[in-house]
């Protein structure tokens, strides 16, 4: 069973084979181990060594204090990094947040001890083949996320490795454990010591993955109930089926994924939940944004889509359409009735937009044939400036052909 072969890039043996020349031990570790024996290209390549920090440093020309504190150096092999990180035993924890202390180790066995999931603490080198103490490979093979060691214990170290679980598992499409969800479950109200910067990144990993629908475990667990009421609603029994299905069916994109979570919440809710987990202003905006414009109505006219667009801006439209198309069929398949009226709607209103986007039609200021400096050059000065431009706006969008200098200037008077 260990006899796995990992096909290590280049970068990588160099770096373990200096490690090793030089007298300490090496290891590809961690995420890429894991997703090399799945097959799949890892995205990074960490590697755990016996040698400290500073041996590191002398070993390798080019290097990055990344985490020294830590004993991570970042090893620069052409242009592209590799985290090099001695062997650690993870002190107590205070706060179930940061390791009081982190101890250096000899010892690989008590690097990969300290690590959360078995899938997750696994070591390879070409010397040594796999290092597998507790058979990450078979809980690969059994599609499980399970802890290393005690669950409750590793859960009361750090409470983050709860949300893990759930973004692992969604990530991967695979069961969490028993008794690592009875842990989950049990220690959830813990979650509250977790910075919400660090929620963010397990939930968006979460709701990007390919089986964003395991989020629903965010609610089962007891994980959101506390920390993100708004989300943990969406998610709860009655909206359940809804949310599910919009995340399952919308595009991997932040912003789509996230307005499929809310897609059942008060846009202000969806709002307040997004500037909790300190999601970034324009983000929270598009999400809102797309929540509140789609309980809207458009006219079937190309002036109002055109409107449509010069209020939210292009992308945001486009936005707006993929998730109308989507929401349709999610209340299609949840109440099981056939909502063709509005289907036909939407697909006559994104006709529009797709034929007002190829031809370039004017949807914003800098569209228009005329500018404020032109306006000025005619007397127009201060709030009157934007007021014009506003109402030749809404001319052009009316009738995209007298959107030509001349016209414009001859239709001041007449607006004014
Ligand atoms: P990915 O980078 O694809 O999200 P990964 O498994 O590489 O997945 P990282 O967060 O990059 O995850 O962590 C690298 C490794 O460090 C993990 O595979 C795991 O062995 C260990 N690790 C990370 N975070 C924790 C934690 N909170 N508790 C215990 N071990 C952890
Ligand atoms: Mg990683």
């Amino acid at each position: 069973m260990d006899n796995l072969k990992i096909d290590l890039p280049e970068a990588v043996k160099f770096i373990i084979g200096r490690l090793e020349e030089a007298g300490f031990e090496g290891f590809a570790v961690g995420g890429c181990v894991r997703d090399s024996a799945l097959g799949k290209i890892p995205a990074d390549w960490d590697i755990t060594t016996s040698a400290r920090p500073e041996k590191v440093k002398e070993l390798f020309d080019k290097t990055i204090d990344t985490g020294i504190e830590h004993g991570t150096v970042t090893v620069m092999i052409k242009g592209q990094g590799y985290e090099v990180t001695t062997y650690r035993i993870d002190g107590e924890y205070e706060d179930g947040r940061h390791p009081k202390q982190v101890e250096f180790s000899d010892s690989l066995r008590l690097d990969l001890e300290r690590r959360d999931f078995t899938i997750n603490a696994m070591a390879y080198s070409d010397k040594t083949g796999l290092i597998d103490y507790y058979d990450g490979l078979g809980d690969l093979g059994r599609c499980l996320i399970k802890c290393v060691g005690k669950p409750e214990e590793r859960f009361d170290e750090d409470a983050l490795r709860m949300m893990r679980a759930v973004r692992f598992s969604a990530q991967l499409g695979f069961d969490i454990d028993e008794a690592t969800y009875s842990a989950v479950c049990k220690l959830a109200p813990n979650i509250e010591k977790i910075s919400m910067e660090r929620v963010e990144v397990e939930l968006m990993k979460t709701i990007m993955a390919d089986e964003p629908a395991k989020a629903v475990l965010y609610h089962d667990s007891g994980l959101f109930a506390d920390i993100l009421p708004e989300a943990d609603r969406a998610l709860n029994k009655k909206y359940r089926e809804h949310t599910v299905y919009m995340l399952e069916n919308i595009r991997k994109d932040k912003v789509l994924r996230l307005a499929a979570l809310f897609s059942m919440t008060d846009y202000r809710d969806a709002e307040a939940c997004l500037k909790h987990l300190r999601m970034d202003n324009k983000t929270k905006d598009q999400v809102g944004g797309i929540l509140r414009y789609s309980k809207q109505l458009i006219e079937e006219r190309e002036p109002a889509v055109r409107e449509a667009i010069f209020k939210q801006g292009t992308e945001q439209m486009a936005y707006i359409f993929d998730f109308l198309e989507v929401e349709c069929k999610a209340r299609e398949a949840v109440t099981g009735i056939p909502i063709s009226a509005r289907k036909r709607h939407l697909a006559l209103l994104k006709n529009m937009f797709d034929r007002i986007i190829e031809n370039g039609d004017p949807t914003s200021l800098k569209d228009l044939k005329v500018s404020g400096n032109d306006l000025m050059k005619y007397g127009f000065k201060g709030r009157e400036i934007g007021q014009m431009l506003e109402k030749l706006m809404y001319a052009v969008m009316d009738n995209p052909k007298i959107n030509d200098k001349d016209t414009l200037l001859g239709m001041l008077d007449i607006l004014k």
